[in-house]
């Protein structure tokens, strides 16, 4: 079973590993973006991070729907709402159980990653990072390490594809021949989520 413990460690090691790579997913922002996706991520999850702390949520939902309301207001890109309402709705579909099962948080989170989906309209293959979460969301009844593997195959896979939403669309052709940024900062979450569980 997993615990609020268990979503706090997850969010403080999702924080730590954007922190560290904070640089990489900035250069990645830069050919097909505005270089800010690792300052934009770097700001909002120390912001998690700090928030946790203060109000530390006894149950996960708690954990995860503060964390997501605290992504939206402190990141203004489009990252901020995208991951906030990964977040703050995989949170809702946990209610307010004092631990959840795997099983019951792989359903949450897919209800995260489809409004995701709902709010910025992107599917799988338009270079944006629900090409990472998908992958990790339906290798999730697996193990945490299988689905870590699945979004980082999933950023790896969106190199050779043109952006279809977000500001590298407007690039049309150009965005081709570079990983996403979301992308890869999505596989990071998902490494975190191996890393919290021990695996
Ligand atoms: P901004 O584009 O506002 O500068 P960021 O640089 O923080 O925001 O985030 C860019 C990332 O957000 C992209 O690499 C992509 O993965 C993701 N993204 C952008 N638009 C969408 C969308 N409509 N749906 C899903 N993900 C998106
Ligand atoms: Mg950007």
């Amino acid at each position: 079973m997993l615990d609020a413990d268990f979503f706090r460690r997850w969010m403080a090691a999702t924080a730590v590993s954007v922190d560290r790579e904070a640089e990489r997913l900035t250069a990645l922002d830069s050919p097909i973006g505005d270089a800010d996706h690792g300052s934009n991520l770097r700001r909002g999850f120390t912001a998690v991070t700090a928030t946790l702390e203060k109000e530390a949520p006894d149950t996960p939902g708690g954990v995860l729907t503060l964390a997501g309301r605290q992504l939206i207001s402190t990141v203004g890109g489009a990252s901020g709402p995208l991951y906030g309402t990964l977040l703050r709705r995989t949170g809702k579909a946990l209610g307010d159980a004092a631990e959840v099962s795997g099983e019951e948080f792989a359903s949450a989170l897919r209800t995260g990653v489809q409004a995701v989906m709902t709010l910025g309209g992107a599917v799988p293959g338009d270079k944006t990072m629900i090409d990472a979460l998908v992958p990790a969301v339906d290798a999730l009844d697996d193990s945490f390490a299988a689905a870590r593997a699945a979004a980082e195959q999933g950023a790896l896979a969106t190199t050779p594809l043109q952006a279809r939403k977000g500001r590298a669309s407007y690039l049309g052709e150009r965005s081709i021949g570079h990983q996403d940024p979301g992308a890869t900062s999505s596989a990071l979450l998902i490494a975190a989520l191996a890393e919290a569980g021990g695996e």
